[in-house]
């Protein structure tokens, strides 16, 4: 639901530009109207480091010091920010968000975007955002201008709540920077020895230079064998400037194109197949659609139930 343009900015907050469904909007329009006043008041939870109570565990305001960053391709940055005390957990769950909140020269209205921390959610003493930037984004240029020692205020956003086997696989399909959800899920499944899901992880992105996470998502193939399968989907493979073909190095198993009815079939989400499936999508709003749209989305072509089916 993005804002007309008699909307004030704070209410840029539902701008959800690729990723945002309409339901985390109205949540982060919400919050945002809250954070505002409680913003403008100065109040703060950031200073008051508790080693035994989780950073995020009600909601509320923490202000976090960024300790490091790490381009991680051409456009993208790993963001890494210390919790007040070093043994203090975050207490996010799978699968939160934070909302992050700035106030970029010039604005007197805070800027409000919701972020997926990456980091194994158990590590205490940190949380990790990938950020990618929009050149015209306010919040993305806002935070890649962050250095180490600046300071970004955030708040706790549950987006989707996990029962580890209530369902026996899960399918994930994300595009582009809606990778983060789906990787703090399918890391958080398959750490967790109580929990016996299957996973298939299909990833959408524009060429083989957009692609981040690799090493990571190799590397839980590798540990969960059977259980976890990877499937990158390269729309225009070889057109970034260090592109390779697809079926080269490492992206040798990378599919061409977009994620079709035909490349989910392929890696086997025909919904006939299984009974119990729950897809879950995060990507930008024309994929969502083709994957959703209403009769004609790939989806319940392939034979799923809007009740099978969730956005983030
Ligand atoms: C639950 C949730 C979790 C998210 N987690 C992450 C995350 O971990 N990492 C991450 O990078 N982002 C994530 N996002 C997206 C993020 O919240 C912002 O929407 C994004 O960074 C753009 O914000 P901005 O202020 O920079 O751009 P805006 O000022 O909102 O947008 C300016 C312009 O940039 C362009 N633009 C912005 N976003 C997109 C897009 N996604 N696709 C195409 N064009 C776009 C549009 O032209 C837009 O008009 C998440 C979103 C949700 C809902």
């Amino acid at each position: 639901m993005p804002p007309g343009p008699s909307f004030p900015p704070i209410l840029r907050a539902t701008h959800r530009a690729s990723v945002m469904s309409t339901q985390i909007a109205v949540a982060a329009a919400v919050a945002g109207i809250g954070v505002y006043a409680w913003y403008l008041r100065g109040n703060n939870n950031s200073s008051s480091g508790n080693a035994s109570k989780p950073v995020f565990s009600s909601f509320g305001f923490h202000t976090l010091r960024l300790d490091s960053t790490e381009l991680v391709n051409h456009n993208t940055k790993k963001l890494r920010f210390a919790l007040p005390d070093p043994k203090q957990p975050s207490g996010l769950g799978l699968t939160s968000a934070l909302l992050t909140f700035s106030r970029p020269a010039g604005r007197w209205l805070p800027v409000i975007r919701p972020y997926t921390p990456v980091d194994d959610l158990n590590e205490p003493g940190y949380i990790t955002l990938l950020v990618k930037h929009y050149p015209s984004g306010a919040q993305s240029t806002h935070l890649h201008s962050l250095q180490p020692g600046d300071t970004l205020t955030f708040a706790p956003l549950k987006t989707f709540t996990w029962t580890p086997n209530q369902h026996a696989h899960v399918a994930l399909i994300a595009g582009g920077a809606g990778i983060t959800p789906m990787y703090q899920l399918a890391r958080g499944i398959l750490t967790n020895p109580a929990d016996r899901t299957r996973i298939t992880l299909v990833w959408g992105v524009n060429t083989e230079e957009d692609v981040f996470l690799r090493g990571e998502l190799d590397g839980l193939e590798r540990e969960f064998g059977g259980r976890v399968r990877v499937v990158y989907v390269v729309a225009k493979p070889g057109s970034g400037a260090g592109g390779s073909e697809v079926g080269g190095g490492s992206g040798k198993r990378d599919r061409k194109g977009f994620v079709t009815r035909e490349v989910l079939e392929g890696v086997g989400l025909g919904a006939k197949e299984e009974e119990d499936v729950k897809v879950l999508v995060c990507g930008p709003p024309a994929m969502e659609k083709a994957l959703k749209g209403k009769g004609t989305g790939v989806l319940a072509q392939l034979g799923y139930r809007p009740d099978q089916v969730h956005s983030f």
